[in-house]
Protein backbone atom coordinates (compact mmCIF):
# COMPACT_ATOMS: atom_id res chain seq x y z
CA UNK A 1 0.00 0.00 0.00
CA UNK A 2 1.47 3.05 -1.31
CA UNK A 3 0.14 6.10 1.18
CA UNK A 4 1.33 8.60 -1.05
CA UNK A 5 -0.78 10.78 -2.57
CA UNK A 6 1.30 12.34 -5.32
CA UNK A 7 3.75 10.70 -7.60
CA UNK A 8 7.62 11.22 -7.92
CA UNK A 9 10.13 11.90 -5.06
CA UNK A 10 8.87 12.60 -1.81
CA UNK A 11 8.92 16.22 -0.37
CA UNK A 12 10.02 16.00 3.46
CA UNK A 13 10.23 19.53 5.10
CA UNK A 14 12.41 19.54 8.45
CA UNK A 15 11.05 22.36 10.43
CA UNK A 16 13.16 22.06 13.34
CA UNK A 17 16.82 22.01 14.44
CA UNK A 18 17.38 18.57 14.12
CA UNK A 19 20.88 16.22 14.27
CA UNK A 20 22.60 16.57 10.54
CA UNK A 21 22.67 13.03 10.20
CA UNK A 22 18.90 12.82 9.84
CA UNK A 23 19.46 14.16 6.36
CA UNK A 24 22.08 11.05 5.42
CA UNK A 25 19.64 8.70 6.47
CA UNK A 26 17.34 10.29 3.83
CA UNK A 27 19.38 10.32 1.56
CA UNK A 28 20.31 6.47 2.08
CA UNK A 29 16.20 6.21 0.99
CA UNK A 30 16.74 8.54 -2.13
CA UNK A 31 15.11 11.76 -0.32
CA UNK A 32 16.78 14.86 0.08
CA UNK A 33 15.26 16.51 2.44
CA UNK A 34 14.49 20.74 2.91
CA UNK A 35 15.16 22.31 5.63
CA UNK A 36 13.21 25.43 6.77
CA UNK A 37 13.30 26.09 10.49
CA UNK A 38 11.63 29.27 12.55
CA UNK A 39 8.53 29.03 10.29
CA UNK A 40 5.46 31.08 11.74
CA UNK A 41 2.38 29.37 11.15
CA UNK A 42 1.55 31.86 7.88
CA UNK A 43 4.95 30.69 6.16
CA UNK A 44 4.69 27.02 7.26
CA UNK A 45 0.86 27.26 5.14
CA UNK A 46 2.59 28.01 2.11
CA UNK A 47 5.77 25.86 2.93
CA UNK A 48 3.68 22.50 3.77
CA UNK A 49 1.06 23.01 0.53
CA UNK A 50 3.17 20.38 -1.36
CA UNK A 51 4.85 18.32 1.30
CA UNK A 52 4.44 14.82 2.06
CA UNK A 53 6.22 14.68 5.27
CA UNK A 54 6.53 16.96 7.75
CA UNK A 55 9.59 16.92 10.50
CA UNK A 56 9.48 18.68 14.03
CA UNK A 57 11.02 18.84 17.43
CA UNK A 58 8.68 20.54 19.82
CA UNK A 59 9.25 24.63 18.47
CA UNK A 60 7.02 24.41 15.32
CA UNK A 61 2.85 23.92 15.59
CA UNK A 62 1.75 21.84 13.54
CA UNK A 63 -2.30 23.37 13.46
CA UNK A 64 -5.40 22.50 12.04
CA UNK A 65 -4.32 25.34 9.31
CA UNK A 66 -1.36 23.54 8.61
CA UNK A 67 -3.18 20.18 8.31
CA UNK A 68 -5.80 21.37 6.10
CA UNK A 69 -3.99 22.88 3.68
CA UNK A 70 -1.40 20.63 2.84
CA UNK A 71 -2.99 19.03 0.37
CA UNK A 72 -0.43 15.87 -0.54
CA UNK A 73 0.63 15.74 3.71
CA UNK A 74 1.01 12.17 4.93
CA UNK A 75 2.64 11.89 7.56
CA UNK A 76 4.22 14.41 10.52
CA UNK A 77 7.36 13.16 12.65
CA UNK A 78 8.27 14.15 16.07
CA UNK A 79 11.88 13.46 17.17
CA UNK A 80 10.82 12.75 20.51
CA UNK A 81 8.16 11.89 22.74
CA UNK A 82 5.48 14.66 23.13
CA UNK A 83 2.92 15.31 19.96
CA UNK A 84 1.58 18.26 22.05
CA UNK A 85 2.59 20.83 19.39
CA UNK A 86 0.45 18.45 16.66
CA UNK A 87 -3.08 18.64 16.24
CA UNK A 88 -3.63 15.40 16.27
CA UNK A 89 -7.49 14.99 15.49
CA UNK A 90 -7.18 17.06 12.50
CA UNK A 91 -4.24 15.08 11.02
CA UNK A 92 -6.59 11.78 12.22
CA UNK A 93 -9.20 13.17 10.21
CA UNK A 94 -7.34 14.12 7.02
CA UNK A 95 -5.61 10.38 7.12
CA UNK A 96 -1.94 11.97 8.14
CA UNK A 97 -0.17 9.43 10.30
CA UNK A 98 1.43 11.52 13.57
CA UNK A 99 4.67 9.24 14.52
CA UNK A 100 7.43 9.84 17.51
CA UNK A 101 10.52 8.64 18.43
CA UNK A 102 9.52 7.09 22.17
CA UNK A 103 12.88 5.13 22.52
CA UNK A 104 15.46 7.73 21.77
CA UNK A 105 15.29 9.45 24.69
CA UNK A 106 14.86 6.72 27.23
CA UNK A 107 18.36 6.24 28.32
CA UNK A 108 19.31 10.09 28.93
CA UNK A 109 15.71 10.81 30.83
CA UNK A 110 16.64 7.99 32.87
CA UNK A 111 19.81 9.37 33.97
CA UNK A 112 18.70 12.45 34.79
CA UNK A 113 16.25 11.28 36.98
CA UNK A 114 19.49 9.35 38.88
CA UNK A 115 21.60 12.53 38.60
CA UNK A 116 18.41 14.76 40.36
CA UNK A 117 18.22 11.88 43.03
CA UNK A 118 22.19 11.98 43.68
CA UNK A 119 22.04 16.06 43.81
CA UNK A 120 19.26 15.99 46.30
CA UNK A 121 20.72 13.63 48.39
CA UNK A 122 24.14 15.48 48.25
CA UNK A 123 23.00 19.14 47.89
CA UNK A 124 24.87 19.48 44.92
CA UNK A 125 23.36 22.10 43.33
CA UNK A 126 23.34 24.18 46.78
CA UNK A 127 26.89 23.48 47.22
CA UNK A 128 28.06 24.84 43.94
CA UNK A 129 26.13 27.92 44.14
CA UNK A 130 27.77 28.65 47.34
CA UNK A 131 31.42 28.10 46.33
CA UNK A 132 30.79 30.69 43.38
CA UNK A 133 29.15 33.22 45.88
CA UNK A 134 32.28 32.66 47.82
CA UNK A 135 31.46 30.75 50.61
CA UNK A 136 33.04 27.02 51.34
CA UNK A 137 31.04 26.11 54.47
CA UNK A 138 30.19 21.96 54.66
CA UNK A 139 28.19 22.36 58.07
CA UNK A 140 24.70 23.03 56.19
CA UNK A 141 25.51 20.98 53.37
CA UNK A 142 25.25 17.10 54.87
CA UNK A 143 23.66 15.07 52.65
CA UNK A 144 22.65 11.41 52.93
CA UNK A 145 24.19 7.97 51.35
CA UNK A 146 21.88 6.34 49.01
CA UNK A 147 23.65 2.92 49.48
CA UNK A 148 20.91 0.61 50.85
CA UNK A 149 18.25 3.13 50.83
CA UNK A 150 14.91 2.03 49.13
CA UNK A 151 14.20 3.72 45.80
CA UNK A 152 10.59 3.72 44.93
CA UNK A 153 9.88 3.68 41.18
CA UNK A 154 6.18 4.85 39.80
CA UNK A 155 5.90 3.56 36.08
CA UNK A 156 7.92 0.78 34.94
CA UNK A 157 7.75 1.91 30.98
CA UNK A 158 10.90 2.08 29.38
CA UNK A 159 12.18 5.07 31.50
CA UNK A 160 11.03 3.50 34.60
CA UNK A 161 13.11 0.26 33.84
CA UNK A 162 16.57 2.02 32.68
CA UNK A 163 15.67 3.95 36.83
CA UNK A 164 14.92 0.62 38.65
CA UNK A 165 18.64 -1.30 37.22
CA UNK A 166 20.52 1.81 37.76
CA UNK A 167 19.31 2.03 41.32
CA UNK A 168 19.65 -1.41 42.34
CA UNK A 169 23.53 -1.29 40.63
CA UNK A 170 23.77 2.12 43.13
CA UNK A 171 23.22 -1.09 45.61
CA UNK A 172 19.42 0.44 46.70
CA UNK A 173 16.69 -1.66 47.60
CA UNK A 174 14.02 -0.70 44.59
CA UNK A 175 10.11 -0.92 44.73
CA UNK A 176 8.36 -0.46 41.79
CA UNK A 177 4.35 0.24 41.22
CA UNK A 178 2.73 0.18 37.84
CA UNK A 179 -0.74 -1.19 37.57
CA UNK A 180 0.19 -3.27 34.54
CA UNK A 181 2.46 -5.10 36.30
CA UNK A 182 -0.84 -5.36 39.04
CA UNK A 183 -1.13 -9.48 38.60
CA UNK A 184 2.46 -10.13 37.88
CA UNK A 185 4.36 -12.37 39.61
CA UNK A 186 7.70 -10.92 39.20
CA UNK A 187 9.02 -7.20 37.79
CA UNK A 188 9.98 -7.70 34.52
CA UNK A 189 13.86 -6.13 35.97
CA UNK A 190 15.26 -9.14 37.96
CA UNK A 191 15.67 -7.87 41.82
CA UNK A 192 13.01 -5.39 41.93
CA UNK A 193 10.37 -5.76 44.08
CA UNK A 194 6.65 -5.06 42.85
CA UNK A 195 4.51 -3.02 45.54
CA UNK A 196 1.24 -1.08 45.78
CA UNK A 197 1.63 2.60 45.64
CA UNK A 198 0.84 3.18 48.68
CA UNK A 199 2.87 0.34 50.61
CA UNK A 200 6.13 2.06 47.97
CA UNK A 201 4.89 5.96 49.38
CA UNK A 202 5.33 4.58 52.62
CA UNK A 203 8.42 2.66 52.14
CA UNK A 204 10.56 4.28 49.83
CA UNK A 205 13.73 7.14 50.73
CA UNK A 206 13.25 8.48 46.82
CA UNK A 207 10.41 8.71 45.17
CA UNK A 208 10.57 8.91 40.93
CA UNK A 209 7.86 8.65 39.10
CA UNK A 210 7.84 7.71 35.20
CA UNK A 211 4.27 7.66 34.26
CA UNK A 212 2.64 9.47 31.41
CA UNK A 213 0.07 12.50 32.07
CA UNK A 214 -3.53 11.35 31.22
CA UNK A 215 -6.83 11.97 33.55
CA UNK A 216 -5.99 9.25 35.65
CA UNK A 217 -2.54 10.39 36.87
CA UNK A 218 -2.65 14.10 37.14
CA UNK A 219 -1.76 15.14 40.65
CA UNK A 220 -1.14 11.23 41.42
CA UNK A 221 0.82 12.83 43.99
CA UNK A 222 -1.43 14.64 46.01
CA UNK A 223 -1.42 16.32 49.35
CA UNK A 224 -3.26 12.90 50.52
CA UNK A 225 -0.59 10.45 48.66
CA UNK A 226 2.42 12.96 49.97
CA UNK A 227 0.77 12.20 53.43
CA UNK A 228 1.79 8.86 53.34
CA UNK A 229 4.94 9.35 51.94
CA UNK A 230 7.99 8.23 54.86
CA UNK A 231 9.14 11.39 56.35
CA UNK A 232 12.17 12.56 55.52
CA UNK A 233 12.06 11.41 51.87
CA UNK A 234 12.63 12.74 48.27
CA UNK A 235 10.35 13.15 45.27
CA UNK A 236 11.65 13.58 42.11
CA UNK A 237 9.57 14.38 38.61
CA UNK A 238 11.16 14.06 34.97
CA UNK A 239 8.17 12.84 33.60
CA UNK A 240 5.74 15.07 33.23
CA UNK A 241 4.36 18.32 34.97
CA UNK A 242 0.65 17.81 35.80
CA UNK A 243 1.28 14.67 37.75
CA UNK A 244 2.44 16.51 41.69
CA UNK A 245 0.22 18.83 43.33
CA UNK A 246 2.98 21.56 43.38
CA UNK A 247 1.27 23.82 46.04
CA UNK A 248 1.17 20.14 48.51
CA UNK A 249 4.79 19.34 47.52
CA UNK A 250 5.31 23.20 48.80
CA UNK A 251 3.59 22.68 52.25
CA UNK A 252 5.38 18.81 52.75
CA UNK A 253 8.29 21.09 52.41
CA UNK A 254 7.48 23.75 54.64
CA UNK A 255 6.25 21.74 57.31
CA UNK A 256 9.69 18.84 57.21
CA UNK A 257 7.79 16.33 55.57
CA UNK A 258 9.83 16.01 52.89
CA UNK A 259 13.44 17.01 52.66
CA UNK A 260 13.57 17.70 48.98
CA UNK A 261 12.28 17.49 46.12
CA UNK A 262 13.83 18.28 42.33
CA UNK A 263 11.27 18.92 38.79
CA UNK A 264 12.37 18.77 35.48
CA UNK A 265 9.23 19.08 34.61
CA UNK A 266 6.39 21.39 35.69
CA UNK A 267 2.59 22.47 35.24
CA UNK A 268 3.58 25.28 33.75
CA UNK A 269 6.81 26.16 32.03
CA UNK A 270 8.94 28.04 32.38
CA UNK A 271 7.61 29.03 35.79
CA UNK A 272 8.03 32.79 36.39
CA UNK A 273 10.86 33.84 38.84
CA UNK A 274 7.70 33.65 41.94
CA UNK A 275 6.67 30.52 41.38
CA UNK A 276 6.85 29.28 45.01
CA UNK A 277 9.64 25.94 44.00
CA UNK A 278 11.84 27.77 42.17
CA UNK A 279 14.35 29.49 44.37
CA UNK A 280 14.32 26.99 47.23
CA UNK A 281 17.18 25.57 48.96
CA UNK A 282 15.43 22.15 49.01
CA UNK A 283 14.40 21.96 45.49
CA UNK A 284 16.09 21.32 42.16
CA UNK A 285 14.34 22.57 39.27
CA UNK A 286 15.95 21.58 35.36
CA UNK A 287 14.61 23.54 32.21
CA UNK A 288 12.96 20.47 31.09
CA UNK A 289 16.21 18.74 30.13
CA UNK A 290 15.18 15.05 30.69
CA UNK A 291 16.00 14.67 26.72
CA UNK A 292 19.08 16.69 25.73
CA UNK A 293 21.78 14.72 25.55
CA UNK A 294 24.06 15.01 22.34
CA UNK A 295 23.38 10.69 21.82
CA UNK A 296 19.22 11.11 22.49
CA UNK A 297 19.29 14.00 20.04
CA UNK A 298 21.27 11.94 17.39
CA UNK A 299 19.20 9.19 18.11
CA UNK A 300 15.49 10.77 17.90
CA UNK A 301 16.90 12.28 14.68
CA UNK A 302 17.68 9.47 12.82
CA UNK A 303 15.01 7.61 13.89
CA UNK A 304 12.27 9.66 12.85
CA UNK A 305 14.10 10.09 9.36
CA UNK A 306 14.33 5.95 9.22
CA UNK A 307 10.36 5.93 10.39
CA UNK A 308 9.03 8.96 7.83
CA UNK A 309 11.38 7.12 4.69
CA UNK A 310 9.89 3.55 5.50
CA UNK A 311 6.08 5.28 5.91
CA UNK A 312 6.71 6.77 2.48
CA UNK A 313 8.33 4.19 0.41
CA UNK A 314 7.09 1.11 2.14
CA UNK A 315 3.83 1.94 3.95
CA UNK A 316 5.47 0.75 7.18
CA UNK A 317 4.18 3.16 10.30
CA UNK A 318 6.13 2.72 13.20
CA UNK A 319 5.72 4.60 16.70
CA UNK A 320 2.33 6.29 14.94
CA UNK A 321 0.56 7.84 17.50
CA UNK A 322 -2.73 7.94 15.70
CA UNK A 323 -3.30 4.25 14.72
CA UNK A 324 -2.98 0.82 17.10
CA UNK A 325 0.83 0.17 18.10
CA UNK A 326 1.61 -2.74 16.77
CA UNK A 327 4.83 -4.23 17.80
CA UNK A 328 7.60 -3.79 14.65
CA UNK A 329 8.16 -7.81 14.63
CA UNK A 330 4.26 -8.11 13.73
CA UNK A 331 3.88 -5.19 11.55
CA UNK A 332 7.22 -6.66 9.41
CA UNK A 333 5.05 -10.25 9.73
CA UNK A 334 1.45 -8.57 8.55
CA UNK A 335 2.68 -6.19 5.68
CA UNK A 336 1.42 -8.30 2.91
CA UNK A 337 -1.70 -9.52 4.91
CA UNK A 338 -2.23 -5.79 5.09
CA UNK A 339 -1.53 -5.03 1.17
CA UNK A 340 -4.12 -8.44 1.14
CA UNK A 341 -7.24 -7.20 3.33
CA UNK A 342 -6.46 -3.35 1.44
CA UNK A 343 -6.99 -5.56 -2.23
CA UNK A 344 -10.36 -7.37 -0.70
CA UNK A 345 -11.56 -4.35 0.20
CA UNK A 346 -11.53 -2.80 -2.73
CA UNK A 347 -11.97 -5.90 -5.17
CA UNK A 348 -15.62 -6.07 -2.67
CA UNK A 349 -16.57 -2.34 -2.62
CA UNK A 350 -15.98 -1.99 -6.65
CA UNK A 351 -18.21 -5.26 -6.86
CA UNK A 352 -20.91 -4.41 -5.22
CA UNK A 353 -24.28 -2.99 -6.61
CA UNK A 354 -24.36 0.00 -3.93
CA UNK A 355 -22.28 1.32 -0.66
CA UNK A 356 -21.13 -1.62 1.54
CA UNK A 357 -23.08 -1.60 5.06
CA UNK A 358 -21.56 -4.59 6.91
CA UNK A 359 -18.40 -6.41 6.67
CA UNK A 360 -17.77 -10.20 8.39
CA UNK A 361 -13.78 -10.88 8.59
CA UNK A 362 -12.05 -14.08 9.73
CA UNK A 363 -8.55 -14.03 10.46
CA UNK A 364 -8.05 -17.75 10.37
CA UNK A 365 -4.71 -20.03 11.02
CA UNK A 366 -1.66 -18.11 12.09
CA UNK A 367 -2.73 -14.63 11.88
CA UNK A 368 -5.46 -15.95 14.13
CA UNK A 369 -2.76 -15.65 16.91
CA UNK A 370 -1.71 -12.13 15.84
CA UNK A 371 -2.60 -8.45 16.45
CA UNK A 372 -5.24 -7.93 13.89
CA UNK A 373 -5.99 -4.72 14.26
CA UNK A 374 -3.83 -3.46 11.11
CA UNK A 375 -5.48 -5.91 9.22
CA UNK A 376 -9.41 -5.01 10.34
CA UNK A 377 -8.28 -1.07 9.57
CA UNK A 378 -6.67 -2.27 6.02
CA UNK A 379 -9.61 -3.82 4.98
CA UNK A 380 -12.11 -0.71 5.97
CA UNK A 381 -9.58 1.47 3.81
CA UNK A 382 -9.60 -0.68 0.80
CA UNK A 383 -13.41 -0.55 1.09
CA UNK A 384 -13.71 3.21 1.72
CA UNK A 385 -10.82 4.40 -0.57
CA UNK A 386 -13.60 3.39 -3.54
CA UNK A 387 -14.75 6.55 -5.28
CA UNK A 388 -13.48 9.19 -2.75
CA UNK A 389 -11.51 12.10 -2.65
CA UNK A 390 -9.41 12.33 0.00
CA UNK A 391 -7.36 8.84 0.93
CA UNK A 392 -8.90 6.70 3.91
CA UNK A 393 -6.01 4.66 5.20
CA UNK A 394 -5.59 2.47 8.65
CA UNK A 395 -5.35 6.33 10.40
CA UNK A 396 -8.93 7.85 9.41
CA UNK A 397 -10.72 4.41 8.44
CA UNK A 398 -12.90 4.16 11.71
CA UNK A 399 -13.48 7.87 11.15
CA UNK A 400 -15.00 7.40 7.94
CA UNK A 401 -16.31 4.21 7.91
CA UNK A 402 -18.69 5.26 11.16
CA UNK A 403 -19.83 8.45 9.21
CA UNK A 404 -20.57 5.89 5.99
CA UNK A 405 -22.45 3.81 7.98
CA UNK A 406 -20.23 0.60 7.67
CA UNK A 407 -19.82 -1.71 10.22
CA UNK A 408 -16.48 -4.05 10.67
CA UNK A 409 -17.44 -7.46 12.49
CA UNK A 410 -14.21 -9.76 13.26
CA UNK A 411 -13.57 -12.86 14.05
CA UNK A 412 -10.87 -15.53 14.73
CA UNK A 413 -10.47 -19.27 13.83
CA UNK A 414 -7.20 -20.96 14.60
CA UNK A 415 -7.90 -23.36 11.93
CA UNK A 416 -7.52 -22.28 8.11
CA UNK A 417 -7.54 -25.53 6.67
CA UNK A 418 -5.08 -25.98 3.82
CA UNK A 419 -3.25 -23.01 4.13
CA UNK A 420 -0.92 -21.76 7.01
CA UNK A 421 -3.04 -18.17 7.43
CA UNK A 422 -6.74 -16.96 5.53
CA UNK A 423 -8.19 -13.61 5.46
CA UNK A 424 -12.03 -14.63 5.23
CA UNK A 425 -14.12 -11.73 4.06
CA UNK A 426 -18.14 -11.45 3.88
CA UNK A 427 -19.17 -7.68 2.21
CA UNK A 428 -23.23 -7.13 2.47
CA UNK A 429 -25.01 -3.99 1.22
CA UNK A 430 -28.05 -2.23 2.93
CA UNK A 431 -31.63 -3.39 1.86
CA UNK A 432 -31.32 -7.55 1.44
CA UNK A 433 -28.81 -7.07 -2.06
CA UNK A 434 -26.79 -10.43 -1.53
CA UNK A 435 -23.58 -10.68 -0.28
CA UNK A 436 -20.31 -11.57 -1.39
CA UNK A 437 -17.50 -13.46 0.14
CA UNK A 438 -13.33 -13.30 -0.86
CA UNK A 439 -10.79 -15.28 0.39
CA UNK A 440 -7.40 -14.75 0.66
CA UNK A 441 -4.15 -15.87 1.53
CA UNK A 442 -0.20 -14.47 1.03
CA UNK A 443 2.74 -17.06 -0.87
CA UNK A 444 5.68 -15.92 -0.64
CA UNK A 445 4.82 -12.20 0.06
CA UNK A 446 2.26 -12.36 -2.61
CA UNK A 447 -1.39 -11.85 -1.82
CA UNK A 448 -3.65 -14.31 -3.53
CA UNK A 449 -7.21 -14.34 -3.68
CA UNK A 450 -8.23 -18.39 -3.25
CA UNK A 451 -12.34 -17.93 -3.04
CA UNK A 452 -14.51 -16.14 -4.95
CA UNK A 453 -18.55 -16.19 -3.22
CA UNK A 454 -18.52 -20.38 -3.95
CA UNK A 455 -15.54 -20.66 -6.38
CA UNK A 456 -12.16 -22.15 -5.61
CA UNK A 457 -9.98 -19.55 -7.52
CA UNK A 458 -6.26 -18.70 -7.42
CA UNK A 459 -5.43 -14.70 -8.30
CA UNK A 460 -2.71 -12.25 -8.12
CA UNK A 461 -5.50 -9.32 -7.22
CA UNK A 462 -3.91 -6.46 -9.45
CA UNK A 463 -4.96 -5.43 -12.29
CA UNK A 464 -7.89 -5.86 -14.13
CA UNK A 465 -10.71 -8.72 -13.75
CA UNK A 466 -13.60 -8.87 -16.29
CA UNK A 467 -15.90 -10.97 -13.62
CA UNK A 468 -18.83 -13.42 -16.17
CA UNK A 469 -21.90 -15.02 -15.18
CA UNK A 470 -22.60 -17.54 -17.83
CA UNK A 471 -24.14 -20.54 -19.15
CA UNK A 472 -22.62 -23.40 -17.79
CA UNK A 473 -22.00 -24.63 -21.62
CA UNK A 474 -19.02 -25.74 -23.60
CA UNK A 475 -17.09 -23.13 -25.45
CA UNK A 476 -17.27 -20.06 -23.43
CA UNK A 477 -13.87 -19.23 -22.48
CA UNK A 478 -13.46 -19.32 -26.89
CA UNK A 479 -15.94 -16.94 -27.34
CA UNK A 480 -14.76 -14.57 -24.74
CA UNK A 481 -10.79 -14.91 -25.76
CA UNK A 482 -12.45 -14.11 -29.57
CA UNK A 483 -14.12 -11.01 -28.89
CA UNK A 484 -11.60 -10.00 -27.10
CA UNK A 485 -8.67 -10.74 -28.61
CA UNK A 486 -10.21 -9.11 -32.09
CA UNK A 487 -10.36 -6.05 -29.82
CA UNK A 488 -6.57 -6.44 -28.94
CA UNK A 489 -7.28 -7.34 -24.85
CA UNK A 490 -4.70 -10.29 -24.09
CA UNK A 491 -6.60 -12.25 -21.20
CA UNK A 492 -3.27 -13.31 -18.77
CA UNK A 493 -5.51 -15.59 -16.56
CA UNK A 494 -8.79 -17.61 -16.36
CA UNK A 495 -10.64 -18.80 -13.57
CA UNK A 496 -13.94 -20.20 -14.13
CA UNK A 497 -16.51 -22.60 -12.75
CA UNK A 498 -19.35 -23.75 -11.47
CA UNK A 499 -20.32 -22.96 -7.40
CA UNK A 500 -19.94 -25.85 -5.44
CA UNK A 501 -23.51 -25.34 -4.23
CA UNK A 502 -25.21 -25.65 -7.32
CA UNK A 503 -22.99 -28.10 -9.17
CA UNK A 504 -25.55 -30.75 -9.57
CA UNK A 505 -28.01 -28.00 -11.08
CA UNK A 506 -27.63 -27.71 -14.75
CA UNK A 507 -29.48 -24.64 -15.45
CA UNK A 508 -27.52 -22.80 -12.60
CA UNK A 509 -25.38 -20.35 -14.23
CA UNK A 510 -21.34 -20.56 -13.92
CA UNK A 511 -18.92 -17.70 -12.65
CA UNK A 512 -15.84 -16.36 -14.31
CA UNK A 513 -12.73 -13.95 -13.52
CA UNK A 514 -10.49 -13.17 -16.34
CA UNK A 515 -7.32 -11.41 -15.20
CA UNK A 516 -6.75 -8.99 -18.25
CA UNK A 517 -4.29 -6.68 -19.27
CA UNK A 518 -6.42 -3.66 -19.94
CA UNK A 519 -9.64 -1.95 -18.72
CA UNK A 520 -11.86 -3.11 -21.67
CA UNK A 521 -14.37 0.04 -23.67
CA UNK A 522 -17.89 0.51 -22.44
CA UNK A 523 -18.36 -0.84 -26.20
CA UNK A 524 -16.67 -4.07 -26.00
CA UNK A 525 -18.35 -5.17 -22.77
CA UNK A 526 -21.73 -4.61 -24.28
CA UNK A 527 -20.29 -7.03 -26.81
CA UNK A 528 -19.27 -9.39 -24.77
CA UNK A 529 -22.56 -9.23 -22.15
CA UNK A 530 -24.28 -9.80 -25.89
CA UNK A 531 -22.60 -13.03 -26.64
CA UNK A 532 -24.70 -16.00 -26.43
CA UNK A 533 -23.67 -17.62 -23.52
CA UNK A 534 -22.78 -14.85 -21.03
CA UNK A 535 -25.56 -13.37 -19.11
CA UNK A 536 -23.64 -10.45 -17.54
CA UNK A 537 -20.50 -9.15 -17.34
CA UNK A 538 -18.45 -6.56 -14.83
CA UNK A 539 -15.12 -5.38 -14.86
CA UNK A 540 -13.17 -3.80 -12.20
CA UNK A 541 -9.40 -2.60 -11.39
CA UNK A 542 -7.44 -2.95 -8.61
P1 LIG B 1 6.25 4.20 28.90
O1 LIG B 1 4.97 4.31 28.17
O2 LIG B 1 7.30 3.27 28.40
O3 LIG B 1 5.96 3.83 30.43
C1 LIG B 1 4.96 4.41 31.18
C2 LIG B 1 4.55 3.39 32.23
O4 LIG B 1 3.67 4.04 33.13
C3 LIG B 1 3.80 2.20 31.67
O5 LIG B 1 4.44 0.99 32.04
C4 LIG B 1 2.42 2.31 32.29
O6 LIG B 1 1.83 1.04 32.57
C5 LIG B 1 2.73 3.07 33.55
N1 LIG B 1 1.58 3.71 34.16
C6 LIG B 1 0.46 4.20 33.58
N2 LIG B 1 -0.38 4.70 34.51
C7 LIG B 1 0.24 4.53 35.71
C8 LIG B 1 -0.13 4.83 37.04
N3 LIG B 1 -1.29 5.40 37.33
N4 LIG B 1 0.74 4.50 38.03
C9 LIG B 1 1.92 3.91 37.73
N5 LIG B 1 2.30 3.58 36.50
C10 LIG B 1 1.48 3.90 35.49
O7 LIG B 1 6.82 5.70 28.98
P2 LIG B 1 8.32 6.15 29.15
O8 LIG B 1 8.97 6.25 27.81
O9 LIG B 1 8.96 5.34 30.20
O10 LIG B 1 8.09 7.66 29.65
C11 LIG B 1 7.66 7.93 30.99
C12 LIG B 1 7.37 9.41 31.15
O11 LIG B 1 8.55 10.18 30.92
C13 LIG B 1 6.33 9.94 30.17
O12 LIG B 1 5.47 10.81 30.87
C14 LIG B 1 7.15 10.77 29.20
O13 LIG B 1 6.38 11.80 28.64
C15 LIG B 1 8.21 11.31 30.13
N6 LIG B 1 9.42 11.80 29.46
C16 LIG B 1 9.97 12.96 29.96
C17 LIG B 1 11.12 13.47 29.36
C18 LIG B 1 11.73 14.75 29.87
O14 LIG B 1 12.27 15.51 29.07
N7 LIG B 1 11.72 14.99 31.14
C19 LIG B 1 11.71 12.80 28.27
C20 LIG B 1 11.12 11.60 27.83
C21 LIG B 1 9.97 11.12 28.43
Amino acid sequence: MNPRRSKGTPRVLICDDLAPEAVAVFREYGIEPEIRTGMDEETLVLAAADADALVVRSATKVTRRVIEAADELVVVGRAGVGVDNVDCAAATERGVVVMNTPTGNTTTTGELAISLMLSLARHIPRAVRDVRDGSWKKKTLSGSEITGKTLGVIGLGRIGRVVAERGLGLKMKVLAYDPYFANAERAPVAGVELAGLDELLAASDFVTLHVPLMDATRNLISAERIALMKPGSRLINAARGGLVDEAAVVAALDAGKLAGAAFDVLADEPPGPEHPLVGRDDVIVTPHIGASSSEASLRVATDVAHQIARFLLEGRADNAVNAPRVAPDDLAELAPYMQLADRIGGFLARRAPAPLRKLEVTFEGHLAERDTRPLSLALLAGVLSVGRDHPVNFVNAPLVAAERDLRLLEGKEPDAGAFSSLIKVRASCAGGEPSFLVSGTVFGDRPRFVRIDDLHVDLAPEGTILITSHKDVPGVVGKLGQTLGAAGVNIRRVELGKPARSSKDPDAPAAGFLMIDREPRPELLAELEALDPILSVCCLTL
